[in-house]
């Protein structure tokens, strides 16, 4: 390797994410006791407050020392008995890998394969639903937010599909890279299992496995016959309810995750939402409008909030893209995955982040794409995205009562004087 440029290396793969330095800050602690008398006060705080971020009242949280691959285990080993029916869809390479893992843990996973670049065949899923008149099926798989082509599923309409089918399966969603950046609503939707990990909107290094489950889920677990040891949420159940866990918990991690959610709820969840949309949309008008390059998103109905996935055109190796950016410019981008591979390049905008944080991600990518030779215009990335922020609020209109007004308009006078 040549030349290293000092400074940060922006780093705009969709996780790990950056971690804000107070949470770091946070993580930097001694270690301590995980059996003293104090610990549980950490720990009900966490696994309380991940309620809100899941928005359930009624589940129950769960977290593992484990990524969010163990909290995939946990939801379908819990659940589920060997040899036992599921409906999935498999358009990236993470439903891709849930399917697989389920197959592997012995499932029978009866699989619907959809074009990288749409979601959930909603369609589909509720013919097949009201076709098992015997309810064979016994969980309903659905990614919330495929990572590697940047397509968000409407996990809503999988809930109605199921509901107007009225089909008793669970639903199990994977939320890892949506939760905490796109609403996720799992008593309104009544997901059963919702996975989730530490290293994507939860702004935190991998290594939580973090799993929100229903009442209904934690009464399917007596009747499932799957093995299992250390995800078994039995153990946890029992452990937490004094506060502690089965085994040695990730304690710097706990922390750091305990900041997170400070921050979180300092921003407020609308809002961290509504951020991601607007920096998503400035990355959009960046890739369509000033690039001219398509979305491997196939529709708007799919584009996600928390990653864009960017087509390059036929002839020129996407992982090039990557490596000069890297290299070069000091840019991780994130890499096709699979089938993509080499045919797109991601940028994730999730997390801990703002306009001008993405701006360098967006020239980087740019100086990149111009390097390897795709002819963007220079600048145009930039000024596309630049044009969509200057236009709208990066928080939502709120309404602002006379005497607000009244005080805001008087408060600044003075300053300038
Ligand atoms: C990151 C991710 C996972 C889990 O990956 P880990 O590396 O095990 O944390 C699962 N699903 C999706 C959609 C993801 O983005």
């Amino acid at each position: 390797m040549g030349r290293r440029m000092p400074g940060r290396n922006f780093l705009f793969v969709p996780g790990p994410t950056n971690v804000p330095d107070r949470v770091q800050r946070a993580m930097m602690v001694a270690m301590e006791d995980h059996r003293s008398s104090r610990f549980p006060e950490l720990s009900s705080s966490v696994l309380n407050d991940l309620k809100k971020v899941f928005k359930t009242a009624t589940g129950q949280v769960f977290i593992f020392p484990s990524s969010g691959t163990g909290a995939w285990e946990a939801a379908l080993s819990n659940t589920l008995s060997p040899g036992d029916k599921i409906l999935a869809a498999r358009f990236g390479q993470f439903s891709h890998l849930w399917v697989d893992m389920a197959q592997r843990l012995g499932y029978d996973v009866e699989v619907l394969d959809v074009e990288w670049g749409e979601g959930v065949p909603l369609g589909r899923y509720e013919e097949i639903l009201r076709a098992d008149k015997r309810h064979q099926i016994k969980g309903v798989l659905a990614c919330h937010n495929e990572t590697a082509t940047g397509v968000t599923s409407d996990i809503a309409g999988v809930r109605r599909a199921l509901d107007d089918a009225k089909h008793p399966a669970l639903l199990f969603v994977d939320a890892v890279s949506s939760l905490a950046c796109i609403d996720f609503r799992m008593d309104e939707w009544r997901v059963d299992l919702a996975v989730s990990g530490s290293q994507k909107g939860l702004m935190l290094p991998a290594g939580l496995g973090i799993l929100g489950v229903s009442p209904k889920a934690l009464s399917a677990m007596g009747g499932a016959k799957s093995r299992r040891c250390y995800f078994d949420l039995a153990d946890m159940i029992k452990a937490n309810a004094t506060g502690y866990f089965p085994y040695t918990p990730a304690l710097p991690m706990l922390y750091g995750l305990r900041e997170a959610l400070n921050i979180l709820f300092e921003e407020t969840l609308e809002v961290v939402f509504f951020r991601h949309r607007y920096l998503a949309e400035g990355v959009r008008a960046a890739v369509t409008e000033g690039w001219r390059l398509k979305l491997c998103a196939r529709e708007p109905k799919w584009y996600s909030d928390t990653v864009s996935a960017i087509l390059v055109p036929e002839g020129i190796n996407g992982a090039h893209v990557i490596d000069v950016a890297f290299r070069r410019y000091n840019l991780a981008l994130g890499a096709g995955l699979a089938k993509v591979a080499g045919k797109v390049f991601r940028i994730g905008h999730l997390g801990d982040l703002n306009e001008l944080m993405l701006m360098g991600a967006l020239a980087g990518a740019e100086m990149a794409m111009l390097d390897v030779g795709i002819t963007v215009t220079p600048g145009s990335g930039v000024a596309a995205a630049s044009n969509y922020w200057r236009a709208h609020d990066p928080i939502p209109r709120r309404k602002v009562s006379q005497e607000e007004q009244f005080y805001e308009a008087h408060s600044t006078g003075s300053i300038q004087g």
